[in-house]
């Protein structure tokens, strides 16, 4: 597994550092890496795993707030 911080909160207790499964057979499930609450898919952050696999050279593009 591995924790990264996503632009996301934890529905349970807001926290947004997640751990995003590695290998295969942790399967594709992300939990909340301070409650451990399960969030979702890896399919909803598949944005954010190729963020993370393949980095460019322009800024991910902010959420408007
Ligand atoms: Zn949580």
């Amino acid at each position: 597994m591995m924790k990264v911080t996503l632009d996301l909160s934890c529905s349970i207790c807001g926290h947004t550092q997640f751990q995003l499964p590695t290998r295969a057979d942790e399967g594709s499930k992300v939990c909340c890496a301070n409650c451990t609450a399960f969030k979702c898919h890896a399919m909803d952050l598949e944005r954010a795993l190729m963020a993370i696999g393949q980095p460019r050279p322009s800024p991910r593009p902010a959420i408007a707030a």
